[in-house]
């Protein structure tokens, strides 16, 4: 029968909810975690809460690393920018891997300004620090761009808020990669 390690087996109650909800390879939360989870968020923050930030974070080239040195070191490069991600947030942000290359911070309690803080900080550590790879040349750098976006007061949706992050990432990646975007009159 197919192989399947130890930790991804899912044998008791609580390990299959924790991968229901978890990414395996980077051990991220998933997508279908962060939807149950951002609507609350917003609608508190949109009615008189305290503002939520989101970080849209896209690898650039991830496919040439993936084609110019196989697919393992791809894997490598998604666990390492996982880490590095999670490394530069606080316990109570929420850090998912939002698609194949992309990932997405929720920060709760967070205003835009301190939000770009987080976003530049993470993208020059990006930039700064080569990722260590097992192939030659040993290591290679990888940068992100990314898209900051915050809740509306009045009235907003996790889907609103999630695609003016994703348009602010847009904007980053046309504008030359390796930065960071505000959402458009935020
Ligand atoms: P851009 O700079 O414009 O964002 O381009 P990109 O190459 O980063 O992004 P693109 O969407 O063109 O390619 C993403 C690639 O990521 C394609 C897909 O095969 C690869 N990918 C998706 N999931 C995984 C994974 O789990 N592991 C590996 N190694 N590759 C993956
Ligand atoms: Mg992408
Ligand atoms: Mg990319």
């Amino acid at each position: 029968s197919r192989y399947v390690p130890d930790n991804c087996r899912g044998d008791n109650y609580q390990e299959r909810i924790v991968m229901a909800v978890t990414d395996t390879l980077t051990g991220l939360h998933n997508r279908r975690y962060l939807v149950s989870h951002l609507e609350n968020l917003v609608q508190r923050a949109a009615s008189g809460g305290k503002p939520v930030s989101v970080l849209m974070i896209d690898i650039g080239h991830f496919k040439l690393v993936n084609d110019n040195y196989g697919h393992q070191v791809g894997d490598e490069v998604l666990v390492e920018s996982a880490k590095r991600i999670r490394m530069n947030i606080r316990g109570v942000d929420l850090a998912v891997r939002y698609g194949g290359e992309e990932m997405v911070v929720v920060m709760p309690d967070t205003e835009m300004s301190v939000a770009h803080i987080v976003a530049e900080r993470l993208t020059q550590h990006f930039a700064d620090v080569p990722f260590k790879i097992s192939m030659d040349p040993g290591e290679i750098t990888v940068t992100v761009s990314m898209g900051v976006a915050v809740t509306l007061e009045g009235s907003d949706s996790s889907e609103d808020l999630l695609r003016r992050a994703d348009e602010a990432l847009y904007s980053a990646k046309r504008d030359g990669r390796n930065r960071v975007v505000a959402a458009a009159g935020q």
